[in-house]
């Protein structure tokens, strides 16, 4: 008579990974009792764990979610919705088309996009240099009224050239460059 039937001919064993008949009702290996309940059970788990997003996906979302953050936060001081020395000295203009960009970038990263991936990974590579600038300035030119040095200016520059790292590490790891 003909097999029509497509269940497995084996089932691997879960605690040794010995292929054994699927009628087996124990392992022959090492014994274990076999449940058809158990064997199921692993292969949800293991599909689970192959569609669980990576930390480096995760963080390859937060990097983008933050770029359009900081393009907005431009775009509303440029229109100084949010008031702003930039626009006051009028610099309004620079900081729009700095926002829109960045903007624009940004939602291109969460979409995949090569060349947004691109130009970010170059945007972070040009950045270090200045960031490491801007935090020797912060640490040794004081404030020339007061003498003392800017701590607020200083944390904001090195969180700035942590995040410009992390960005081109997630990049270089999550993006679909080659
Ligand atoms: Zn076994």
């Amino acid at each position: 008579m003909p097999r029509t039937s497509t269940a497995p001919r084996t089932i691997e064993c879960p605690k040794c990974h010995q292929q054994l008949p699927a009628w087996a009702e124990q392992c022959q290996f090492c014994k274990t009792q076999l449940f058809p309940g158990q064997v199921r059970r692993v292969d949800v788990s293991t599909y689970a764990d192959r569609n669980k997003p990576t930390w480096t996906e995760a963080a390859y979302i937060v990097v983008s979610v933050i770029i359009v953050a900081q393009g907005l936060f431009m775009l509303l001081q440029a229109f100084n919705v949010i008031p702003s020395v930039f626009y006051a000295i009028g610099g309004g203009t620079f900081f729009g088309i700095f926002g829109s960009i960045q903007l624009l970038l940004g939602v291109g990263m969460l979409l995949h996009q090569t060349w947004a991936q691109f130009i970010m990974k170059w945007v972070c590579v040009l950045n270090i240099p200045g960031g490491l600038l801007g935090i020797v300035q912060m640490a040794f030119i004081h404030n020339p009224l007061t003498g003392a040095t800017n701590y607020v200016g200083l944390c904001v520059s090195v969180l700035q050239l942590c995040f410009t790292c992390f960005a081109l590490f997630v990049i270089n790891k999550e993006g679909d460059l080659d």
